[in-house]
C-alpha cells in the first residue's frame, strides 16, 4: 500500500542499480541469447490481488529482465539506429515522471510549455534553421511525419477533409522515393490516403541515392492529368537502409513550383546537423514546409523525443486542432497549447530531458561525440574494404555503411551473410542488423551510441573478421 511504501529508500536503490548497470554494460552480451516465450514463462498469469513487498519484486526485476533484454546503451550496438539516453538526460526524466503531468495545454503545465518552446528554439539554432520555424518535441517520427501528412492532405482539401471525410474526393498524391522509411506509408494509411496514392519515385546513383527530379516532375504532371490532386512530397535525408538522401533544395524548388507541401524527413541524420560540414546533406532544409529529426536518435534524449519543426504552425494547427469545451483555455488566446500540435492529447514533459542534457554537455561535446562517431566508422569502412573477403555495399553516409562477406566456393552469398549476421549477433561483442540494397543482402554498421569509444569500433573489426573466418 502507498503509505508504507518507502520511496526515498526504493528510489535511491534504482538510482544505484542504474549506475551500475551503465558501468558495467560494456561486460555483457549486446543482445541476449533468450529463446520466445522464456520471459513471459517467468511471469504469473494473473496479477496479485494483494500488495507484494517492494523486496520481492526488486529482486525478481534483477532476475528476469536485465539478462533478457537488448541493450541499447551498449557502447557497441550497432544496429538499427541507436537510442540514445544519457545520464544527465535520464535525471531528468525521473523528475518529469515525479511530475506526472499532462502537458497538453499551456494552463496544465506552463513551465513545461514555455521549456518546450524554448527547447525548441535552441535545438533549430543549433541546426541552423531560420526563426520561422516553430515546433514541438513529439513521441517519435512516426507521430511527427503522420501530422504533417494530415496537414499536407488539409491543404489539399481546403480544410474541409476532418470535417466532411474523405469520400467522393478526388484521390490525393503524396510523392517519396523508394527509399524512405515504413513510417511514411503507414502514415498514409492513417491517414486514410491510402498505400497506393504514394507514388514512389525512382532513385539515382550511390553514395546518396537521390530521388531523381525529372522523374518527380513527370509523376505530378501526369497524375494531374488523370485527375488526382498532388498534395505533398516526402523528402528523405539520411534513410534507413543505407542512409539515402535526396537533393533537399532541387525538390523543394519543385515543390514551389507546383504550391505543395514538404516534409523533410531527417529522423536520424538531422542530429548530426549540429556539425556545419554536414549540412551540405540537407543543403536547402530551410526551404521545407515541416521537417523531423530525433534527438532521441542521435542526441543522447531518451525515447520519445521527436523534434517537429514547421514554417508554418498555422497550417499544422488548423489540421491537428479539436477544442471540446472543457478544453478550451478562454482568454489565454496566444498561448500554446501543444496538444494541438500533435495526434496526442496528454504529453509527457519531454523539454525537461532536453535541457538538462544541452545545458550539461554544451553543443560543442555533442558535436565532438557525433564527429568521431561518423570517422571511426568510415574507419572502420575503410579497413573492411582491404580485408580480403569483404566488399563494401553501401559506401558511408555519416557515420552509416554497409558491407558484405563474398566467398567463391558457390555458397549462396545472401544467406551466408545473414548467417554472419547471426553468428556475429549470438558472439555477444557487437550487434549489428541486416538490410536488402538493390537485391543483395547487405550487413549495416552504424555508429552512434552516446559513450562509445575508438576500441568498440576497433572490437567491432575483429568480430566481424573472426566470425566470418570461422565461417569459411
Ligand atoms: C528511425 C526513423 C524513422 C522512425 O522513427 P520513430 O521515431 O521510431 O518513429 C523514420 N524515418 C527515418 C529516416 C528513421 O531513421
Amino acid at each position: 500500500m502507498s503509505e508504507e511504501f518507502d520511496f526515498r529508500h526504493w528510489s535511491h536503490h534504482a538510482a544505484d542499480w542504474s549506475a551500475d548497470y551503465l558501468e558495467s554494460i560494456g561486460e555483457r552480451a549486446v543482445r541476449p541469447t533468450v529463446r520466445p516465450g522464456a520471459v513471459a514463462e517467468q511471469i504469473d498469469d494473473h496479477a496479485p490481488e494483494s500488495g507484494e513487498p517492494m523486496g520481492t519484486i526488486f529482486e525478481d526485476f534483477e532476475n528476469i529482465i536485465p539478462d533478457s533484454m537488448t541493450h541499447w546503451q551498449h557502447p557497441r550496438f550497432f544496429a538499427y539506429f541507436q537510442s540514445n539516453a544519457s545520464p544527465a538526460a535520464q535525471l531528468a526524466e525521473q523528475l518529469a515522471t515525479a511530475f506526472a503531468s499532462q502537458c497538453m495545454l499551456w494552463q496544465t503545465s506552463p513551465a513545461a510549455t514555455e521549456l518546450e518552446m524554448k527547447m525548441v528554439d535552441w535545438l533549430r539554432q543549433a541546426v541552423d534553421l531560420p526563426a520561422e520555424f516553430k515546433g514541438s518535441f513529439q513521441d517519435s517520427a512516426s507521430s511527427s511525419t503522420l501530422c504533417a501528412i494530415l496537414t499536407m492532405r488539409e491543404i489539399a482539401l481546403d480544410f474541409r477533409g476532418n470535417q466532411e471525410g474523405l469520400f467522393s474526393k478526388a484521390p490525393l498524391r503524396v510523392y517519396a522515393s523508394g527509399r524512405t522509411h515504413s513510417s511514411i506509408d503507414k502514415a498514409m494509411w492513417i491517414a486514410g490516403l491510402g498505400q497506393d496514392n504514394l507514388v514512389k519515385i525512382p532513385t539515382g546513383d550511390g553514395p546518396l541515392y537521390p530521388m531523381n527530379a525529372n522523374a518527380l516532375r513527370a509523376a505530378i504532371k501526369t497524375d494531374r492529368e488523370s485527375g488526382y490532386t498532388p498534395a505533398g512530397i516526402i523528402i528523405c535525408v539520411g534513410g534507413t537502409s543505407v542512409g539515402a538522401t535526396d537533393n533537399v533544395a532541387e525538390i523543394c524548388a519543385i515543390a514551389r513550383e507546383e504550391g505543395i507541401y514538404t516534409h523533410l524527413d531527417a529522423a536520424w541524420a538531422g542530429s548530426a546537423m549540429i556539425c556545419p560540414e554536414f549540412r551540405h546533406l540537407w543543403e536547402g532544409a530551410e526551404l521545407a514546409d515541416s521537417i523531423v529529426l530525433n534527438p532521441h536518435k542521435w542526441l543522447g534524449v531518451p525515447v520519445e523525443c521527436s523534434l517537429h519543426l514547421v514554417r508554418n504552425p498555422e497550417t499544422l494547427v488548423r489540421t491537428m486542432a479539436i477544442q471540446p469545451e472543457y478544453l478550451k483555455t478562454h482568454g489565454k488566446d496566444g498561448i500554446v497549447n501543444f496538444s494541438e500540435w500533435s495526434v496526442q492529447l496528454g504529453r509527457r514533459f519531454r523539454a525537461l530531458k532536453v535541457w538538462f542534457m544541452l545545458r550539461f554537455y554544451g553543443l560543442e561535446n555533442l558535436r565532438n561525440r557525433i564527429r568521431n562517431h561518423v570517422s571511426w566508422s568510415q574507419g572502420l569502412a575503410e579497413n573492411l574494404s582491404v580485408s580480403p573477403g569483404f566488399e563494401i555495399v553501401s559506401e558511408p553516409v555519416l557515420s552509416l555503411f554497409s558491407f558484405r562477406h563474398v566467398v567463391d566456393d558457390g555458397r549462396d552469398l545472401d544467406q551466408h551473410n545473414l548467417n554472419l549476421v547471426n553468428a556475429i549477433n549470438d558472439d555477444g561483442r557487437i550487434y549489428l542488423t541486416q538490410t536488402s540494397h538493390d537485391g543483395k543482402t547487405a550487413i549495416r554498421f552504424v555508429a552512434g551510441q552516446f559513450d562509445m569509444r575508438e576500441e568498440d569500433v576497433n572490437i567491432a573489426f575483429e568480430a566481424i573478421t573472426e566470425v566470418a573466418h570461422s565461417l569459411g
